[in-house]
């Protein structure tokens, strides 16, 4: 890396951004991402400021032999870079609405919670997912599962290009209408074939809606669940939904009365009439009353509200499941996993989210992205403060996968799973023929895995 440090200041002459070395103040701060337990230790970080500073760094890389690890806003399952490049995006968060043709022009490091500000202005609203402070790229090509996915599929699904810059430093457009290989390869394995600087995504006309959750406590969490199975069998699309087992930590980051608190909830929104949507969440107060309550009329601009995510980087193992029939053995092997007898549990949060409506019956055709049939995917969170307890955590889900071997599906949800996981075994995310597709097109495109930190994929000639 010596003597590519020397040809640094021909790099930093033609680029916007800034080049970083470890011996820079602010290399850390560059380095680190929202999954404090991700240690990546680049050789250098360029901070790049448009997509000029993108193409001209890729071209460096190539020259000079070295891998590139993409980060957006670092929200994401990343593995740790060790050595090459780290390039991050997040200066790169332009966003334009066209409130016409109802679409936004996303840069790929702006948040949704800009975007979802700027489309508020106009009564629309982006396809964003639990938490505003995501990067609205990074999240898409992983798919994009959000508040309003029933209604109207995924964040992906909703995507009208991909601008990227591939391996050879070229700036292209890859567009859904086109039938491009690309832009079905990015939609949904969208980390290995080059760096997506900007995309545009169709907004949808969303203003006000019914949302929140109900809480109950954790004993009432079998007969809940019961319920919650019964009443998605019968939910509109509007609706969009998840049960969540739940042991809140007993952290000043949880307020009252969940802190330290063991519950079950339901959580949700319905983007349609509000009276049906009450009517709706009425049959789950009408079975039991909750502890909380707090479904009510929100703009979705504020949409954060419903999951409350932490802002604040946090120390997480998050992985998941996807399964057709949550019957009583998988019933009865989520609450054993989430809720021990006794001891202290590894998970935080076992969120069942119910899928179908729109998310299955969009367009197959146009993106890889694989979980379409899947009745609920199961995303399970556990809180890794050391080795110790991320192997604790680890034991609890690969307890639960072996004992519902026969019951979940093979593919799982892309965007719950971290780094590791994530990246090293693209065969859980997609079947072995269109795995074999996407080794053709990562031949195409990044013949000699220039992003090789990115989804794992072998090279088919
Ligand atoms: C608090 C929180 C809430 C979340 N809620 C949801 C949710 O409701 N639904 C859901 O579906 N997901 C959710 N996620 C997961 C999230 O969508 C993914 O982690 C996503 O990857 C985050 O995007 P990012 O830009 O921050 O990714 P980063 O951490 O910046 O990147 C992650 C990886 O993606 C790739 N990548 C990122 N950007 C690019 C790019 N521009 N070009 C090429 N490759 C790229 C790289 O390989 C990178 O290593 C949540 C995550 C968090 C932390």
């Amino acid at each position: 890396m010596e003597n590519i440090r020397i040809e640094l200041h021909r790099l930093q002459s033609k680029i916007k951004g800034k080049i970083l070395l470890p011996e820079d103040k602010d290399f850390d701060s560059a380095r680190a991402t929202w999954d404090v337990a991700t240690d990546h230790r680049p050789a250098l970080i360029v901070l790049a400021a448009n997509a000029k500073d993108v193409i001209e760094t890729i071209k460096f890389a190539g020259e000079v032999g070295q891998k590139v690890t993409v980060i957006s806003t670092g929200h994401g399952p990343t593995r740790p870079a060790s050595g090459g490049i780290m390039l991050r995006l997040s200066g790169m968060d332009a966003v334009r609405i066209d409130k016409e043709a109802r679409t936004a022009y996303v840069e790929a490091g702006a948040k949704w919670s800009k975007v979802l500000e700027m489309a508020a202005v106009y009564g629309l609203a982006p396809l964003m997912g639990s938490s505003s402070d995501v990067g609205a790229v990074g999240y898409t090509l992983g798919g994009g599962l959000g508040w309003l996915a029933r209604k109207y599929g995924l964040s992906l699904d909703n995507v009208n290009y991909f601008d990227i810059v591939t391996s050879d430093a070229e700036l292209k457009r890859a567009e859904r209408d086109s039938c491009d290989d690309l832009f079905w390869a990015l939609s949904g394995a969208g980390s290995a074939f080059g760096v997506v600087v900007s995309m545009e995504i169709r907004l949808v006309p969303e203003n006000i809606v019914y949302a929140g959750n109900l809480v109950y406590g954790h004993e009432d969490a079998k007969m809940l669940l019961d319920k919650y199975i019964e009443w998605t069998e019968e939910l509109p699309d509007e609706m969009s939904s998840a049960m969540v087992l739940a042991n809140f930590p007993d952290l000043p980051i949880v307020p009252e009365p969940l802190r330290g608190k063991s519950v079950a909830m339901v959580r949700g929104c319905f983007a349609g009439n509000i009276e049906d949507g009450e009517r709706i969440v009425n049959k789950l107060r009408e079975w039991r009353e909750p502890i909380l309550d707090m479904w009510s009329k929100i703009p979705f601009s504020m949409a954060d509200t419903i999951s409350n995510d932490p802002k604040e980087p946090i120390p997480v193992s998050v992985t998941n499941v996807t399964i057709d029939e949550l019957n009583e053995k998988a019933k009865a092997a989520l609450l054993k996993m989430t809720y021990r007898d006794e001891g202290y549990s590894p998970i935080l949060f076992t969120e069942i989210y119910h899928m179908g409506g729109s998310i299955a019956s969009s367009d197959r055709s146009e993106s890889v992205f694989a979980v379409r049939d899947a009745k609920y995917v199961v995303k399970i969170m556990g809180l890794v403060l050391g080795d110790g307890s991320r192997d604790f955590f680890s034991a609890a889900v690969t307890g639960l996968k072996d004992e519902l071997k026969d019951e979940l599906n093979s593919e799982v949800y892309p965007n719950f799973l971290e780094g590791l996981e994530k990246f090293n075994h693209p065969g859980r995310l997609y079947p072995v023929d269109t795995l074999e597709k996407l080794g053709r097109i990562k031949v195409r495109f990044d013949p000699d895995n220039m992003f090789e930190n990115g989804l794992e994929i072998g090279p088919v000639q």
